[in-house]
Order: C-alpha cells, then sequence, then structure tokens
C-alpha cells in the first residue's frame, strides 16, 4: 500500500525544507502545491495568473483549482509508492477531497506531523528566507546560508526572495493559516494520525523527530 504524510503546520515552519529531505530519504514524492503554483506563475499559464492573484496578497487560491491541480499531480509515475504532501491540503473542503482522492489510488493519510513554532520564528524565517528559481530549494541569511550569496548550493540556480515573503503577506499569510487551515487539527487528531513536532529545533533535529515518527506509525 502507498504511504501518504501531510506535512501540516504554519507558513515558514520548514515544512519545505523538511518535505525535500523526507522525500529523499524514504523514496516517497514530495507534492508542494506551493511550488506547483510557482511553475505556473513562471511559466505565465493561466492558472498561474489566477493563482497570482491570490499567493500576492498571501491569500488561499480557491479550492476547485487547488484540488484539480492536484489530482493531476497524483497522475505522474513517481507517486507509485506514495507521497509527501506539503502545503495541501489547507482547508476542510480540501481535506476531504484529498481522502476521495487517496481512495482512488488505493490509500489514505497515514501521518499527519503538525510542526510548530512561534509567529515571531515564523517571521524572522520567512524574512531572511532564499529560495531558488529552478527547484525552489530553500535557504536563509542566518541559519541555513548558502555557501556563495545569492547561488543554490544544490543546483547552482539563482536565489530570490519569493514576493509574498514580505512582512505584510507574511503577516496575513499566518492569520490565513489560523483561520483557514488550523480546524485541520482537530480533523486529523480525530482520525488518530496527527503527531506534533517541535519546529522551533535546529533543521536536522526536526528531520530526526519527523523520521521517528514516519516509522513508529509503520512499525
Ligand atoms: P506555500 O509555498 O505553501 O507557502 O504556498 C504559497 C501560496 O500558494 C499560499 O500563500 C497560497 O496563496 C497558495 N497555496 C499553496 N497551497 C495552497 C492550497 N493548498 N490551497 C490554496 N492556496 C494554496
Amino acid at each position: 500500500m502507498p504511504t501518504y504524510i501531510v506535512l501540516l503546520g504554519p507558513p515558514g515552519v520548514g515544512k519545505g525544507t523538511q518535505a525535500k529531505v523526507l522525500a529523499e530519504q524514504t523514496g516517497l514524492a514530495h507534492i508542494s502545491s506551493g511550488e506547483l503554483f510557482r511553475e505556473n506563475t513562471k511559466k505565465n499559464t493561466e492558472l498561474g495568473k489566477l493563482a497570482k492573484s491570490y499567493m500576492d496578497r498571501g491569500e488561499l487560491v480557491p479550492d476547485d483549482v487547488t484540488i484539480a491541480m492536484i489530482r493531476d499531480r497524483f497522475t505522474r509515475s513517481d507517486c507509485q509508492k506514495g507521497a509527501i504532501l506539503d502545503g495541501f491540503p489547507r482547508t476542510p473542503v480540501q481535506a476531504d477531497a484529498l481522502a476521495e482522492l487517496l481512495k482512488e489510488f488505493g490509500g489514505q493519510v497515514d501521518v499527519v506531523p503538525l510542526i510548530t513554532a512561534d509567529d515571531e520564528v515564523l517571521i524572522e524565517r520567512l524574512s531572511g528566507r532564499w529560495t531558488c528559481r529552478a527547484n525552489g530549494h530553500v535557504f536563509h541569511a542566518r541559519f541555513n546560508p548558502p555557501q556563495k550569496d545569492g547561488v543554490c548550493d544544490l543546483d547552482g540556480s539563482e536565489l530570490y526572495q519569493r514576493d509574498d515573503d514580505k512582512a505584510e503577506t507574511v503577516k496575513r499569510r499566518i492569520q490565513v493559516y489560523q483561520d483557514q487551515t488550523a480546524p485541520l487539527i482537530a480533523y486529523y487528531r480525530s482520525k488518530g494520525s496527527l503527531v506534533e513536532i517541535n519546529g522551533a529545533q535546529p533543521i536536522d533535529r526536526v528531520t530526526a523527530d519527523l523520521l521517528a515518527a514516519i516509522r513508529h506509525h509503520h512499525d
């Protein structure tokens, strides 16, 4: 049976960074709704233009287009063993759609690590964040600096600051998380799949806790 892991937590807590490491270590696909939207924006597709109008304000892209995009992503061959979902679902409607979708693929949401940190930590992380153009690898000016300023260590592409990592948008994104996404905590807790992870720790400690939670679930 394929394994599906949903990473839950506020913007800036490290979901993207951790999802990339976990995908490498477990062989599961990494599915990031935010990166899929950014790829579409870069290519200037209709979906990209629509998504950008929401992303720039720190709001959520409507459920129907988001769900359709994720459904399409699941049909790619790298998802056979399962996937690590990073940034999806973000609303109760999306969580229900995911449950239905996984039934089709013969699986279910197995583990939901909830990564948390205080708002001050999130704001500090987002404002110092640098993202690579080619593959979305993430660095931080202070906590995880690249070897060479402005260049991705992993693929040599340019590092840039996301438009939505500006202070005002960051505050809105954290508020949107509290209002629209936080209800998923109770939803997954009631299903017995929630595991709380302290996201204020150094990156490798968070990874170790996540791997332990995933393995524990499989034993
Ligand atoms: P992220 O890279 O996960 O921080 O996502 C960046 C932005 O993309 C969010 O602030 C939303 O505007 C949009 N987005 C990403 N995932 C979703 C989702 N599951 N539902 C709606 N909007 C999303």
